[in-house]
């Protein structure tokens, strides 16, 4: 079944306004399923609709973002996206760190947890929420040329911006019964930036002595990551290490394509699942939307629907349990190969 859903403006008393974007390749495929499973779950949305990424590029805005979906996005605050594809060379500056940049959304947060036996991993306990630092760091756009043979990079770590993302993964931490915090730097070389971000860790961490708090060397921590994530809770850390071990967490959790992410900050939140726009399966109707559903999920926390949350949460669970599986899942524990369409069904049967 292929329903259409009318992304205008739902007329109810209690509807979130939310901008949604469908993206590029198979953005539109899985907005669709994921929008309609949202919405036959109770969810509350007032919908409208803005194009990102290469049709805007294309259109003359190198930012990949045009002034109007600017004042859709910066009056509805919240942003539910589907991937875009990023045009490769150039000097595009990419739409995402413009979006975080312009929304101010200081944290990342990407749960990374197995679905074993349903879903083929070698750590079926494995259940890891990495929040990483969103603005600063290496990302923080410092960049430039010193000759044509030197370019300089200059990583910036601010005590404001540091005691933010801290103080929200203990927050996060303690608001969804978790019990421990793991600060990943690499404090032992960058004795000031990294110095002072683990510094932070240890003041913050100080005001929640219910939540074991520990340390390790990004580079320990990462090779400890991926042979034996069981061991972490949260992971709080910079942000371009934050970038890669939060790939590697859901790489390890078997399940790129199921994982989903909330970017938090202070003028807005963006929601959205971590994989690419898939250009390689795009338009086959096979993708699965199983990402983009969670990030729903966390959209419906985070806007105060957690009932909605919950519903589609559950019935997405018991899908997966039943073995209803996409192809990039399909393994000895599925029972049926399903269509982007047919797995956005199921879970609406299961509602
Ligand atoms: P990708 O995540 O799009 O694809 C990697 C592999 O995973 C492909 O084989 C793809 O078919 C598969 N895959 C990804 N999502 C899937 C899904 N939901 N269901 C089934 N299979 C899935 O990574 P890529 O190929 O490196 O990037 C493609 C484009 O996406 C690039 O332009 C990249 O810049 C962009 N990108 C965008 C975002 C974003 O918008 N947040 C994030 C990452 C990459």
């Amino acid at each position: 079944m292929n329903v259409h859903v009318d992304t205008q403006i739902l007329a109810s008393a209690a509807a979130t306004p939310v901008t949604v974007a469908r993206g590029d390749g198979i953005g539109p495929e899985i907005m669709d399923a994921a929008l309609r499973v949202l919405l036959a779950g109770g969810a509350r949305l007032a919908l409208s609709e803005v194009d990102l990424g290469e049709k805007v590029y294309r259109g003359g805005f190198t930012s990949g973002i045009a002034p109007e979906a600017w004042d859709s996005i910066r009056s509805s605050k919240i942003l539910f996206k589907a991937p875009i594809t990023t045009p490769q060379g150039g000097g595009f500056k990419s739409l995402n760190v413009t979006i975080r940049k312009g929304l101010g959304l200081f944290a990342n947060v990407r749960p990374c947890r197995a679905y074993a036996p349903f879903v083929a991993t070698r750590h079926p306990d494995m259940d890891v929420v990495v929040v990483r630092e969103n603005e600063e760091d290496l990302y923080a756009g410092i960049e430039h040329r010193q000759t044509d043979e030197v370019y300089q990079c200059l990583k910036l770590v601010s005590r404001p911006g540091t005691e933010r993302i801290v103080r929200y993964a203990f927050e996060y931490a303690r608001a969804s019964g978790r019990t421990s915090v793991t600060c990943f730097t690499k404090d032992n070389i960058m004795k000031m930036t990294d110095g002072l971000f683990h510094k932070v860790f240890e003041e913050i961490g100080a005001e929640y002595p219910e939540i074991a708090r520990s340390h390790m060397i990004i580079d320990i921590g990462a090779a400890k990551l991926a042979t034996n994530p069981e061991r972490f809770d949260v992971i709080v850390t910079p942000n371009l290490y934050g970038d890669i071990v939060s790939d590697i967490a859901a790489e390890v959790a078997g399940s790129v394509g199921l994982a989903g992410s909330a970017n938090i900050g202070l003028h807005g939140a963006l929601f959205e699942a971590i994989h690419g726009s898939a250009p390689d399966i795009a338009g086959q109707g096979i993708a699965n939307p199983s990402g983009l559903i969670l990030a729903g999920v966390m959209m419906l926390q985070h806007i105060g629907q957690p009932e909605a949350a919950r519903i589609v949460h559950d019935a997405w669970l018991k899908t997966i349990e039943d073995g209803i599986h996409t192809a990039d899942i399909f393994a000895s524990a599925s029972t049926r190969r399903v269509s982007t369409d047919d797995f956005a069904d199921a879970v609406i049967a299961r509602l």
